[in-house]
């Protein structure tokens, strides 16, 4: 498989007139101006010198909420990129916007300037917590902008955040079994993190906020992607990118943020499942050793990061040695033994199990029936 590069091109608040609470595009990007048009071939020659021959090349502008942005501005900032597209030298072009930024004189045009993937900055269905976060529209604006986006042809990507205003687990797993029904191309998951000069900072300040501790915020991610998972839904990212600046102490003034989030969330699901067979099926783990065979891509996720779900699964149960072994099998199956016992697992089919008993997931489809 060739390897994905992506070329980003950020447009801090450029064309949004929005005030979302947990905003500041500014500190979230880096960058305080907005790119101008002749930057654009300057950032993409930057990047294609980095680059090694025969990848996929994609030129994607982030920030911002592009489509809100006037058209003759779009199509300036769209016409570098899709010469480069049709000279074959990029292959796709992405942008990211807001669902109310969305109609068909709007879509027509980013049709004609060669764009391929539409991400809409969805952040949740709950009515209470789009208004409690001065999102500025109702969820059905989002529904709309997808069908269209849809009938247009575009590849649709929907980014979802946790622990806003107004949020809860439950509110966050209904929100995802949404975008499920919606077929999205890819997903983004963002734990919500408190940004300094926002709204949000101000209601953390003075306590009307609380956000997500770190192992909610991994709990809860590991739930939303073991379901897109299942649902072969691509989340390519969960939380936000660190940077010099996305550092707790830095902008970053509160909330669940860790470096190696989407590593942490990994590592979390092996520590649930494994839990889950330890309890579903009721095997003895006192003073006996686990020994776990892996294909060696899993190795680092299963140990979890500092070996902390090798020490979890030790104190908590008790074994008396846990090793690790690599082994030249599929990534999605494992070896385990537990004393005398030994199973070769399908982690899908184990991790199908472990979402259809879940009790939060079976009291959110009940009500939904
Ligand atoms: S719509 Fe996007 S860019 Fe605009 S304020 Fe909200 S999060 Fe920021």
């Amino acid at each position: 498989m060739s390897k994905h590069y992506i070329i980003p091109i950020f447009v801090p608040h450029f064309g949004c007139q929005n005030d979302c609470v947990f905003c500041n595009q500014k500190k979230i990007t880096g960058l305080s101006t907005n790119v101008k048009v002749e930057d654009v071939e300057s950032i993409i020659l930057t990047y294609l010198n980095y680059f090694a021959e025969g990848g996929f090349i994609e030129v994607a502008f982030y920030g911002g909420s592009f489509t809100a942005i006037d058209i003759n501005v779009q199509k300036e900032l769209l016409k570098v990129p899709f010469e480069y597209k049709k000279k074959g030298i990029i292959n796709e072009i992405r942008l990211s916007t807001r669902p109310d930024a969305i109609n068909k004189e709007i879509l027509n045009n980013l049709r004609l300037c060669g764009v391929d993937t539409i991400e809409l900055g969805v952040q949740s269905l709950d009515e209470d917590v789009l208004k409690a976060s001065d999102r500025g529209h109702l969820a059905s604006i989002v529904y709309q902008a997808c069908e269209l986006i849809k009938q247009f042809g575009f590849n649709l990507g929907l980014q979802m955040m946790l622990g806003l205003p107004e949020d809860s687990i439950e509110k966050s797993l209904k929100t995802c079994l949404e975008f499920i029904k919606l077929k999205p191309y890819c997903v983004r998951i963002y734990p919500t993190l408190v940004i300094r000069d926002t709204h949000l900072e101000r209601l953390y300040i003075n306590k009307s906020y609380i956000p997500l501790d770190l192992d909610s915020a991994v709990e809860q991610s590991s739930l939303l992607l073991m379901l897109f998972y299942l649902n072969y839904i691509n989340v390519i990212r969960i939380g936000l990118q660190p940077t010099e600046d996305i550092q707790l102490g830095r902008e970053v003034v509160a909330g669940p943020f860790h470096p190696a989030f989407r590593q942490l969330v990994e590592s979390n699901i092996y520590r649930m499942l494994f839990e889950y067979i330890f309890l579903e099926r009721d095997i003895s783990t006192e003073n006996v050793d686990l020994v776990i065979e892996a294909n060696k891509s899993k190795i680092s996720f299963i140990a979890g990061q500092q070996s902390s779900n090798i020490n979890y699964w030790k104190d908590k149960y008790r074994f008396s040695k846990i090793k690790i072994y690599e082994k030249d099998i599929i990534s999605n199956s494992i070896n385990i033994t537990i004393g005398k016992y030994y199973d070769r697992i399908n982690m899908y089919e184990l991790m199908d199990k472990y979402i259809k008993n879940h009790p939060l997931i079976e009291k959110i489809q009940g009500f939904q029936q």
